[in-house]
């Protein structure tokens, strides 16, 4: 019924056109306007030769060009060189010089470009024909029962100056292909030409009609929503914020009654005003599936995207969800692509892995993430009214998101889930602390002396040790989140921080980057990529390193424990307070700034609740503790071994080996008693190891940098352990347990590998020069300075990188600045302040 357009491509070299309209659906359609090709715009053809990619084009004054596949989505008519037109319709003005002399060809343009195609997409008796019936004027069959409209029909119609065709789809509930009526609607969206969807939905039975706007969602298609049947939905009682809901959803919603022909010319005019882009209301926004089907989508929508052809007709992501789904004509589809084979496998892959995590079929599995949406999407704008009530919830919903226990349910379950890891995480902890020690013991015994000896037992078991201890606290973190994901529940914690997030100018999505960011702020950084606006992702990214990660943790178990023998469960707290609060305070003031609030409104998922499969939960901790034991191993050795070097070497300073020999003078003199050996050569080993630190490369550095910490109250070695931190924080324990490993001889049982017993060498280091020698370098004010600094300070190399990899250089260079400067100011106002009473 379609007769063929003249497309863009058509047109022969040296050829001018006039655009008409622009095909295709939201990305590609933007990417060439951006272009410059934008209706009522000259384009001069420069060179086309036939089946050749790419074509030259001159728009605007400037050469640019398309692909083949991108010029046919562009709609043109045709201009005799000579002639130059006026473009009238706007009363602007083309920038070709003006004189109008084709008036027959100037109408063919308007009436062309002036032709709004809009496909009505609704449930059976939603009232599609209605409303055709109304604005058409035309009186198809009304009926009450599903399937009267079997085929398509359409209808032309004039209205403020535009045709409108209406094209009336059969009714479905969703777009599949399980039924005829399905498989027509969706034959039709994907393979026409139209400018807009309208989208009828019953207004007395949101919760069913919106399945079928999720899936039109997932199409990027230009959507316009009728709420229809507005008369029953009122007569009910039901209270429905439709402009939030629009809001939400990033698309117009009209309240209509279509069968007293109520709302029409609304929504009309709606659709004019979306045709010629006169609205702000339209953004297209994803549907979330949550964080696992996300994960599958991600790869192979980049596969199929190295399809230029097929994702210039249907959105990449949409054909990555439907493969998913195994949905036949899209498998056909794929498998005709080049690299279709290869897509193919890596969904079935990426499908069987899901369904067996899940034991549920896919299908099912993201039907339930769309209802999901709908859910989150109507509690917050739908209050059903007292007759009759079709809205279903979960009962769980009534309590775990109540208005007055929601809160205090999640406050108690993130308090205890901090208690059991740090408390219940603490004899694991133990246990292998000792058995570290022990290998340590045992390496050292069975190796000769020298400097392998050093390295292997210094350096690496030495740095790598006193890390690996805290994996059990971190597994149980992981834990606690990966079974808060499963259940559903971290959705709800979401949903009700929503709103107070809203305060601070976040969305409350952002809530679970947050709450991961407490276990490693690697994943919790590339969690942001559920949210859809780039400011509200950009703040969250950027204020994720002040959740106190679990890298840090051995850092304050450490201090906490030597330095303050009560209240250490509050201390701990303050830290990661005071870590949510500069959190806080950070996206106040970046949205006050330079993210000014956009005041968009998301819909936040209300996913089914799950009891979580012991595997599934097993898998997605094991998923975020390999990456930390990955750490352990890359990062983390290297990053010991390359401190343990420094610290050695270089080994041969003059006052070192004086005392070398001085030593061995000693202890080869038999006028001295057993005692008083043992006495002499340990003060002088003492001397020999101060020597060498200082000396050494690291020692070197330290002092350098010593002035800068000073006045925080840290010595040059607490200074060199938070530079080497930004490896990885662990490291800052495995750099003191280095850094203070031979000092004091005396102290037989202490090895670097226990922190333990570094608390005892942390606890006896005195200042050696300055207005406070002699004096404890540690105190506990110093301490809460140092974890402060710790805290605050610029986060691990990995994260950065995944900072860079998500918001570019420029936020990543910002980070390190305010990150490093924030945590010395604090620093230096804790200890001067402190100081002072
Ligand atoms: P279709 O299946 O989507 O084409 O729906 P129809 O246009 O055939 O309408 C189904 C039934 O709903 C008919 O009986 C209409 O009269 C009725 N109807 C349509 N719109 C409205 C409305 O806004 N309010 C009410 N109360 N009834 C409506
Ligand atoms: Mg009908």
């Amino acid at each position: 019924m379609e007769e063929k357009k003249l497309t863009l491509a058509d047109i022969p070299a040296k050829g001018k056109c006039v655009i008409t309209r622009i095909h295709g659906h939201g990305g590609l359609r933007y990417r060439i306007m951006e272009m410059g090709f934008v209706k009522g715009k000259t384009v001069e053809v420069v060179k086309n030769a036939p089946l050749m990619d790419p074509i030259e084009y001159i728009v605007m004054g400037s050469h640019v060009s398309l692909r083949r596949s991108e010029a046919e989505k562009i709609e043109v008519v045709s201009v005799s060189d000579a002639a130059s037109i006026e473009d009238e319709y706007n009363g602007t003005i083309v920038e070709e010089n003006i004189s109008l002399k084709n008036k027959q060809l100037s109408d063919e343009i308007k009436e062309s470009r002036n032709t709004i195609t809009v496909a009505l997409v609704g449930n059976p008796n939603c009232g599609k024909t209605s409303f055709f019936n109304f604005a058409t004027g035309l009186h198809e069959k009304v009926g009450n029962y599903g399937g009267v409209t079997v085929d398509i029909k359409s209808g032309k119609f004039y209205h403020n100056g535009y045709t409108i065709e209406l094209i009336d789809l059969p009714g479905t509930y969703s777009i599949n292909e399980y039924s005829p009526e399905e498989l027509c609607v969706r034959e039709y969206l994907t393979k026409n030409d139209y400018d807009i969807v309208l989208n009828i939905v019953d207004a007395s039975n949101l919760e069913r009609n919106l399945y079928l706007t999720t899936q039109l969602i997932d199409m990027n298609v230009n959507i316009i929503m009728a709420l229809n049947m507005y008369d029953e939905m009122t007569a009910k009682g039901d209270k429905f914020d439709y402009k939030k809901m629009s809001n939400m959803l990033g698309f117009p919603i009209i309240p209509t009654t279509a069968s007293r022909g109520i709302g029409i010319k609304d929504v009309l005019q709606a659709v004019i005003d979306l045709f010629e882009s006169h609205q702000n209301l339209t953004r297209h926004i994803h549907i979330n599936y949550g964080n696992d089907i996300e994960d599958a989508i991600v790869p192979i929508k980049k596969l199929i995207e190295n399809n230029k052809d097929i994702i210039n007709t249907y959105p990449s992501r949409y054909i990555a969800i439907n493969a998913l789904e195994n949905t036949q004509s899209t498998i056909d589809e794929i498998s005709s692509l080049p690299n279709g084979a290869e897509i193919l496998a890596l969904t079935k892959e990426k499908r069987e892995k899901l369904e067996s995590a899940y034991t549920e079929k896919m299908d099912s599995l993201i039907s339930n993430a769309r209802y999901g949406f709908i859910r989150g999407a109507l509690k917050e704008t739908y209050t059903p009214g007292e007759k009759g009530n079709t809205w279903v919830a979960y009962k769980a919903d009534k309590i775990l998101t109540n208005k007055w226990l929601g809160f205090p349910i999640l406050f108690v379950f993130m308090w205890l889930m901090f208690e059991v890891t740090f408390d219940l995480g603490a004899y694991p902890q133990d246990w292998l602390d000792q058995l570290v020690g022990w290998i340590g013991e045992t390496v050292s015994n069975a190796m000769p002396e020298g400097i392998l000896h050093d390295l292997i037992v210094d350096g690496i078991i030495g740095g790598v040790g006193a890390v690996i201890s805290f994996l059990p606290n971190i597994l149980i973190l992981f834990l606690f989140i990966s079974i808060m994901e499963d259940t559903g529940y971290m959705a709800r914690a979401a949903f009700m921080m929503d709103k107070l997030f809203h305060k601070f100018g976040l969305h409350g999505r952002s809530f679970i980057p947050y709450i991961m960011g407490f276990g490693c702020g690697v994943p919790a950084i590339m969690a942001t990529r559920t949210l859809e606006n780039k400011k509200d992702r950009l703040a969250t990214i950027l204020t994720i390193p002040f959740m106190s990660c679990s890298a840090r943790l051995p850092v304050y178990l450490l201090f906490v424990g030597t330095f303050f023998s009560k209240g250490q469960g509050l201390i701990l707290f303050s830290i990661y307070a005071i870590g949510v609060l500069t959190a806080v305070l950070t996206v106040m003031l970046l949205t006050k700034t330079t993210f000014k609030n956009t005041s968009e409104d998301f819909v936040m998922e209300l996913p089914p609740y799950r009891i979580p499969t012991g595997r599934n939960v097993l898998m997605h901790m094991w998923e975020k503790s390999s990456q930390y034991l990955r750490k352990m191993g890359t990062v983390i050795l290297a990053a010991s071994i390359i401190i343990w070097a420094l610290e050695y070497f270089p080994t041969d300073s003059e006052t070192e080996q004086r005392l070398a020999q001085e030593i061995a003078q000693v202890e080869q003199n038999d006028q001295l008693s057993e005692d008083e050996i043992t006495y002499t050569v340990d003060s002088l080993t003492h001397a020999m190891n101060a020597a060498h630190f200082e000396n050494c490369y690291i020692g070197r550095f330290g002092k350098f940098i010593e002035p800068a910490v000073r006045p925080c109250g840290f010595d040059w070695r607490m200074g060199v352990s938070l530079c080497t931190g930004i490896a990885a924080k662990e490291v800052v324990v495995s750099t003191l347990g280095v850094l203070y490993q031979t000092e004091d001889p005396e102290d037989e049982d202490i090895t670097d590998d226990n922190p333990k017993s570094l608390s005892n060498k942390l606890q006896a280091q005195l200042w050696d020069d300055g207005p406070l020698a002699g004096k404890p370098v540690y105190t506990p004010l110093v301490a809460y300075g140092f974890m402060i600094f710790v805290l605050l300070s610029v986060p691990c190399f990995a994260a950065l990188a995944a900072i860079k990899r998500e918001a570019g250089w420029k936020w990543t260079g910002f980070t390190v600045l305010y990150t490093t400067f924030l945590a010395w100011l604090a620093a230096l106002l804790i200890y001067q302040i402190g100081m002072l009473f």
